[in-house]
């Protein structure tokens, strides 16, 4: 599945990984009854959310945002390389994956069972913070679970090794920028894509369940290493963008995946793309 939005001289094509289960619980501060009010019914709390990809051609590179979750995940994940192949997109052909994150449904597609590259000729560009954070060695008193990503993530990275680019804040390449938004994670990254005409910020996880934090930014979730920078990486972007002509795209946010936000008397609310 994918479908494809044209932002300036840019056509930004959303593929799917598939959708993941969770749970309007995971969502923090809030009861199951105000999470339903939000979302709609749910079975027990489950709900599933989109899982986002972006690819776009810039002169000669395939650029793709995040590589979704790989194998060994839920049933209804990992099938970004196929849905790549449907839409007519070899993921050899791929030149450049740009991480928002290292979390597992971003970067662990980034290998296939065998811990070969799923996109051997792409090279890697990920956040100087982001890097460090799950590169160095686990800090004593760390979680038994947070060793384990800390452990995948450099699985993730390991046939990459010689075509990693590591990033600072603010290094533009090709028109794309990485901005450190941490919160979700350390080095949780947005990328400020230049599309020449309009901008387009990809925010990685900023929101993990739009119809819940698009109106009520305040409310954090499970899933973020810091809720309270979350929190207020959240407000502030949703705030800029509501306020200016930038559109968003969000590996979690409903079909087409790219939008843009507009200001509400309470929140905010995602306006999707119409294609
Ligand atoms: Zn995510």
């Amino acid at each position: 599945m994918s479908t494809t939005t044209r932002i300036g001289q840019l056509e930004i094509a959303c593929f799917s990984d598939g959708e993941a289960r969770t749970s309007v619980d995971f969502a923090i501060g809030l009861s199951r009854a105000e999470a339903e009010g939000l979302v709609g019914p749910t079975q027990d709390g489950w709900i599933f959310i989109p899982v986002n990809n972006f690819l776009f051609r810039r002169d000669e590179a395939l650029i793709m945002i995040d590589a979704g979750t790989g194998q060994g995940n839920q049933p209804t994940l990992g099938h970004l390389p196929e849905n790549l192949r449907k839409g007519g997109v070899d993921p050899a052909s791929v030149t450049h994956v740009l991480l928002t994150h290292l979390h597992s449904d971003h970067a662990n597609g980034l290998i296939d069972a065998a811990g070969q590259a799923v996109y051997p000729n792409a090279q890697i560009l990920l956040h100087e913070v982001e890097h460090a954070f799950w590169t160095n060695a686990a800090p004593s008193g760390e979680s038994a679970k947070l060793t384990a990503s800390r452990e995948r993530n450099q699985r993730n990275l390991v046939p990459y090794a010689d075509r990693i680019r590591i990033v600072a804040d603010g290094e533009t390449w090709r028109g794309c920028t990485p901005i450190l938004s941490a919160g979700h994670t350390s080095g949780h990254t947005c990328w400020q894509i230049d599309t020449g005409g309009e901008m387009l910020i990809a925010w990685g996880d900023t929101v993990h369940f739009a119809a819940i934090q698009v109106p009520r930014p305040d409310i954090a979730v499970t899933y973020d290493m810091d809720g309270e920078r979350a929190r207020q990486a959240r407000r502030a972007l949703l705030e800029r963008v509501s306020r200016s002509p930038i559109m968003v795209a969000g590996s979690h946010l409903p079909a087409p995946g790219i939008g843009r936000i507009i200001a509400t008397s309470e929140g905010y609310r995602f306006r999707p793309a119409i294609n």
